[in-house]
């Protein structure tokens, strides 16, 4: 029976997705495993890894890393910039970061470019000495 599986793949990677998509926190595979199996119990941490894969793959979520060097996801694919706290590893948005013209920089480097990506790095409040 090919039609069940590919529906339950189908709902898993939507929740998968949309789990990702309704938070800002940028999350690690496991807080999305724990969040999936809240309404999916038998869903398995590789599953979520294959999906996770798959919608990298189709463009739908990107891939980025903190300070600990883990993967972490997002759905917000509009140009933005991150900060990422070197304390506790938390990634914000930061909106409004006005995009140099990265489709040039291919005389500038040799190389296509295909992404944009700015970061900065520093300690958020909760983590800045008083
Ligand atoms: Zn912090
Ligand atoms: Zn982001």
């Amino acid at each position: 029976m090919q039609a069940p599986a590919r529906t339950r793949e189908t709902r898993q990677r939507r929740v998968v997705y949309e789990t990702i998509r309704t938070t800002k926190s940028h999350p690690t595979a496991d807080w999305i495993f724990d969040q999936v199996r809240t309404t999916m119990p038998k869903i398995s941490l590789g599953t979520v890894y294959r999906n996770l894969a798959v919608l990298k793959n189709e463009g739908l979520v990107r891939e980025i890393y903190g300070g600990d060097r883990r993967a972490r996801y997002e759905a917000n694919l509009e140009p933005h910039a991150h900060f990422i706290c070197s304390g506790c590893g938390e990634i914000r948005d930061i909106e409004g970061m006005p995009e140099i013209p990265w489709e040039t920089m291919k005389d500038l480097v040799g190389c296509n470019v295909t992404e944009q990506r700015v970061e900065f790095l520093g300690r958020c409040a909760a983590c800045r000495p008083r």
